[in-house]
């Protein structure tokens, strides 16, 4: 049996992080977060000073790692751990810069597909594109979504949590312009996937929609 596909979009804060471990965790599923990939290729270019205009070039310097354990998921880059070093201000701001780069985007989606190829049972992606761009044939796609508003909240208190500026307004305009850059980009913008579920998950709970998730996982494969 091919392993089941669960793609996971939609926007900053919707809480797919949360979601798609937990899902993974309840169905013994792998766990692939293609955010945390796109961080740590810009964490990478900010650290040796690479611009958005000459990484193109430069990308087989840079060896990424995805650790696909929904209970300790991780990645390295050159076989440094950056988990933590990838959710500062200064990646989070320059973040949708550096994936608006098609190559960067070729590099990674390749690394995804592999990771899929390699999933046991199953496995649940999360990101922006997964549904639309790379896994066309999932089992099932989500698109989550909720409220600007209660995602700011819910990212302020992950900020808080990390010793990171935790201001909801400016949390709700970092939110924003990400959104609008990652949905307003030229290649594979965040959108909704014509075969796509929608979860507004605004006034769940996330044990809420864990179940409400998984029992669309198993309807689907
Ligand atoms: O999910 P997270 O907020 O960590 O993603 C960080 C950034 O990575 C997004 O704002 C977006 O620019 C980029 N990204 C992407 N495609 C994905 C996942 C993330 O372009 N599949």
């Amino acid at each position: 049996m091919p392993p089941v596909i669960v793609a996971i979009d939609g926007p900053s804060g919707s809480g797919k992080s949360s979601v798609s471990k937990g899902v993974a965790s309840r169905l013994g599923f792998e766990y692939l977060d293609t955010g945390a990939m796109y961080r740590a290729v810009t964490w990478w270019a900010l650290e040796n000073h690479i611009g958005t205009d000459e990484i193109a070039g430069r990308l087989d310097d840079c060896a990424i790692i995805s650790g696909t354990d929904p209970a300790a998921p991780f990645v390295t880059v050159n076989a440094v751990d950056v988990s933590e070093a990838i959710r500062t201000p200064e990646v989070t701001a320059a973040v949708s810069r550096y994936s608006a780069v098609p190559q960067v985007r070729t590099m990674l989606v390749q690394m995804q597909r592999e990771a899929a190829g390699n999933a046991g049972k199953g496995l649940v992606a999360e990101g922006r594109d997964l549904g639309t761009v790379v896994f066309p044939d999932a089992n099932l796609k989500v698109y989550l979504t909720a409220d600007v508003q209660a995602r700011a909240e819910r990212r302020a208190a992950e900020n808080a949590e990390r010793g990171h500026d935790a201001d909801v307004t400016d949390t709700h305009q970092s939110l924003a312009a990400r959104d609008a850059a990652d949905s307003g980009r030229a290649v594979s913008p965040l959108q909704v996937a014509e075969d796509a579920v929608e979860v507004d998950a605004t006034f769940m709970t996330l044990p809420e929609v864990i179940d409400h998730v998984a029992a669309l996982v198993l309807e689907h494969s």
